[in-house]
């Protein structure tokens, strides 16, 4: 990283914008207050939303039409060598993201949003689709 010192700032900003955006995840089983909210979808618009939501204390419910391999959208249905045009420090869809790579391919922005799902997933999830994305993953 020494060796490239535009990739070392990146992820220094990374870092500095995860320190200071993020929200801080509720405790297991913590009861949030706030406002009831309902998202549909679990791409990573539903899933980031979600993140911030139960981050500020609001009661989310998740709702999903598909199933568990399909967390992440569009990204969980296009082949691996898929990924971003843009540059990954334009798609930082919540704070909490941290791309190894400047152009990161599909698998990991997916593993970015099971992350997200993972650190704030104190939400409840109902679906549609059998077997269901939020039995499996919890929330
Ligand atoms: C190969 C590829 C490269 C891309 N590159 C870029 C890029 O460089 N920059 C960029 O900005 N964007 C890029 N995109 C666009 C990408 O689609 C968006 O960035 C983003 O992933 C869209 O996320 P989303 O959550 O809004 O929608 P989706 O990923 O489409 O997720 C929507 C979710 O909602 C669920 N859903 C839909 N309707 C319902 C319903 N009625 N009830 C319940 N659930 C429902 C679906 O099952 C799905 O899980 C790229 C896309 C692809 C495929």
């Amino acid at each position: 990283m020494a060796f490239h010192p535009v990739l070392f700032l990146y992820h220094l900003y990374e870092r500095i914008v995860i320190w200071l955006f993020s929200p801080k995840p509720p405790t297991p089983g913590a009861v949030l207050r706030g406002p009831k909210i309902a998202i549909i979808g679990a791409g990573i618009t539903g899933v980031s939303s979600a993140a911030h939501c139960v981050g500020h204390g609001c009661d989310v419910v998740l709702f999903e039409g598909r199933t568990e391999e399909y967390l992440g959208g569009i990204w969980a249905r296009v082949n691996k060598t898929s990924g971003l045009q843009i540059h990954s420090v334009m798609y930082r869809f919540h704070p909490a993201v941290h791309y190894d790579s400047e152009y990161p391919k599909r698998d990991a922005i997916l593993a970015q949003v099971r992350g997200i799902w993972e650190q704030y997933g104190e939400f409840d999830c109902c679906c549609f689709g059998r077997p269901c994305l939020c039995e499996t993953l919890g929330g």
